[in-house]
């Protein structure tokens, strides 16, 4: 069961670490799949679609778990603030990197070197992140603490002493299509 509409305030206008509003994962907009709901300051819950579930193969049980580590990253994650929100798909990115390193793959069928830009999100972010955080240990936790104060992108810049265009051109040029593992 999810709220009305009527009861959801648009992401990312709402922020789980700083207000009573729901937070809604734009993974919704375009796959109902699932979505962290914060009801009372400090109450989360996430809302799994059975809709959505119906549509998974496979591995059901590493699915759903896949599944839960994105949600419960964005639960924990920073999402910038008012007037300085980072791309969407640096936070589906980060949350798909979650579960990655987890073990867990990404969302959908991803393999390294997939898309064409690197704030597409989900699994082509979260595998640009990876290739950059194992150049730079730690790189995406230091991100994710830059992105309390806000968003630049610069902050790739300052923490890898590269431009995330360079990142990304070097990443593309190192590889093309591989499989997850
Ligand atoms: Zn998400």
């Amino acid at each position: 069961m999810e709220p009305s509409p009527s009861s959801t305030v648009p992401w990312p206008s709402s922020s789980l670490a700083s207000s009573m509003g729901t937070l809604t994962c734009p993974r919704r907009r375009s796959m109902p799949s699932t979505s962290p709901w914060m009801t009372c300051p400090g109450c989360v819950e996430i809302h799994l679609s059975a809709q959505y579930v119906a549509t998974l193969t496979g591995n059901m049980v590493r699915e759903l778990t896949g599944i839960l580590y994105h949600e419960m990253a964005h639960i924990w994650q920073w999402h910038g603030k008012e007037g300085s929100w980072p791309p969407q798909g640096l936070i589906e990115g980060i949350a798909d990197f979650m579960r990655l390193k987890a073990k867990l793959g990404v969302s959908g069928n991803g393999f390294v070197g997939l898309g064409n830009h690197w704030d597409e999100g989900y699994a082509v972010t979260a595998l640009f992140l990876n290739y950059v955080n194992d150049l730079h240990p730690s790189f995406v936790a230091e991100l994710n603490k830059k992105l309390y104060d806000g968003w630049s992108e610069s902050y790739f810049q300052d923490l890898t002493g590269k431009s995330v265009d360079q990142l990304w051109n070097d990443y593309k040029q190192k590889f093309h299509k591989q499989d997850v593992v």
